[in-house]
């Protein structure tokens, strides 16, 4: 089970800075968030669907506010088997995104700790380097690529 309920994603839904999130525990099906605030502390619940969101919309959104490369190794037309490169400034690594008839798949952590360990709750995978290739293709979002992946395979 992967962990998404963390005080890094707690300052990301409250929008403060993760040392100041002192405590998070579950309380009757929610977190109780504790936190820092000028004079002590201030404390708020999250529903886990909040955390959930979270989990999406900090890797969707992660090309949005830093600068990557992506780089094509197949054929640009051949949306049936798609294989891209992708590298984030910030990041060392290099990671392969690949697009298959019927699922996909990267090589960085995140992505291998979903398939590993699954999804903490009924999702798709998702990683910070699925949108990039999406959008090196002139698709607005993954979904959209993999749907078109998928009329492609049935034209061929
Ligand atoms: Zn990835």
């Amino acid at each position: 089970m992967i962990n998404y309920i963390t005080k890094a994603a707690t300052a990301r839904i409250l929008n403060i800075k993760a040392k100041d999130v002192a405590e998070i525990r579950v309380v009757k099906g929610k977190v109780l968030a504790r936190y820092k605030i000028n004079r002590g502390n201030c404390c708020t619940f999250i529903s886990f669907k909040t955390y959930q969101q979270d989990f999406y919309s900090f890797r969707i959104n992660a090309h949005l506010t830093e600068s990557y490369e992506v780089l094509n190794m197949a054929d640009v037309n051949d949306l049936d088997s798609i294989r891209a490169f992708v590298k984030f400034e910030s990041s060392h690594d290099t990671h392969l995104v690949e697009i298959y008839q019927t699922d996909y798949t990267c090589s960085c952590t995140d992505f291998q700790n979903q398939k590993q360990y699954g999804l903490p709750f009924p999702g798709k995978k998702v990683c910070r380097h699925l949108l990039p290739v999406a959008k090196h293709f002139g698709f607005n979002s993954f979904s959209e690529l993999i749907k078109n992946n998928k009329s492609f395979a049935k034209a061929a």
